[in-house]
C-alpha cells in the first residue's frame, strides 16, 4: 500500500514516514500544499494524510482541488487541537477521516488502515479469500486457519490484491503500490514474489491473467 504524506514539520514527518514504513507501508513526503497537491493528483496512493496547515497551498483548499478533479483517495486530516471548525471545513471539503494534533502514531495507523479497508469495500480488518484470510491489523495470513509466513514484500502484494479482489492487477500497478518513488522498478521482481507467494499458501488463489496482469481466483467464479 502506497501513502502520500503531506506534513511541513519535519521532525514530524520524518517520525510519521518511518513509523509508517515499519507497518508495511510505502510512503512518499511532501512539505507543501503545492507539491503535495501535484502528487496527490498525478500519482497513485491507497490513501493521503494531509496536515491542514501548510505553506503555499493550505490543506483545505488542496483536499477542495483534489475533490473537484474526481480524485477520491481517501484522506486523513490532521487538524489542530480544538480546532473544531477546521475538522468541519476539512470534511465538508471530503476528508474521510480527521487526527487532532498531537496524536499517538498508533491512531494514525488505526485509521490509515480503516480507511484503505473501506476504499476497498471491507469493514472488518480480516479479508478472506477461500481458505485464505489476511488479518489488516496483525499483519497474519492463514490458509485453513494454519499460518503462513510471508516476507514483507509478499505480504504487501498479497494484501494489495485482497483489498482489491474483483479487480485484474498489472504488474505496473502493484509496482507503484509495492515501491516508492526513488526504487528501481523492475516488473519482473513482481512475477518472482507472485510464484513464492503461490507456493507458501500451497492454494491457487492468484491466478495470471494473459497479457494484463493479476486476478484474485475466487473474484472469477
Ligand atoms: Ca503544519
Amino acid at each position: 500500500m502506497r501513502l502520500l504524506l503531506i506534513e511541513d514539520d519535519p521532525d514530524l514527518s520524518r517520525q510519521m514516514k518511518h513509523v509508517l514504513e515499519n507497518d508495511g507501508y510505502v510512503v512518499d513526503t511532501s512539505f507543501d500544499g503545492e507539491d503535495g497537491h501535484f502528487l496527490g493528483e498525478t500519482e497513485s496512493y491507497d490513501a493521503i494524510v494531509l496536515d491542514l496547515g501548510l505553506p503555499v497551498i493550505d490543506g483545505i483548499s488542496v483536499l477542495g482541488k483534489w475533490r473537484k478533479a474526481g480524485i477520491s483517495t481517501p484522506v486523513l486530516i490532521l487538524t489542530a487541537r480544538d480546532g473544531w471548525s477546521e475538522k468541519v471545513a476539512g470534511l465538508d471539503a471530503g476528508a474521510d477521516d480527521y487526527v487532532t494534533k498531537p496524536f499517538k502514531i498508533e491512531e494514525v495507523l488505526a485509521r490509515v488502515r480503516a480507511l484503505i479497508r473501506r476504499a476497498a469495500g471491507q469493514a472488518s480488518p480480516e479479508l478472506v479469500c477461500g481458505v485464505v484470510t489476511l488479518n489488516t491489523n496483525s499483519s497474519k495470513v492463514t490458509v485453513d486457519g494454519m499460518p503462513v509466513r510471508l516476507t514483507a514484500q509478499e505480504y504487501k502484494l498479497l494484501a494489495y490484491m485482497m483489498h482489491h479482489p474483483e479487480k485484474i492487477i498489472s504488474r505496473t500497478e502493484l509496482t507503484e503500490h509495492l515501491y516508492d518513488q526513488d526504487f528501481d522498478r523492475d516488473s519482473n521482481t513482481i512475477e518472482v514474489f507472485v510464484t513464492r507467494i503461490r507456493k507458501k499458501l500451497g492454494v491457487p488463489i492468484i491466478n495470471t491473467i494473459r497479457g494484463l496482469g493479476y486476478q484474485l481466483a475466487n473474484a472469477q467464479e
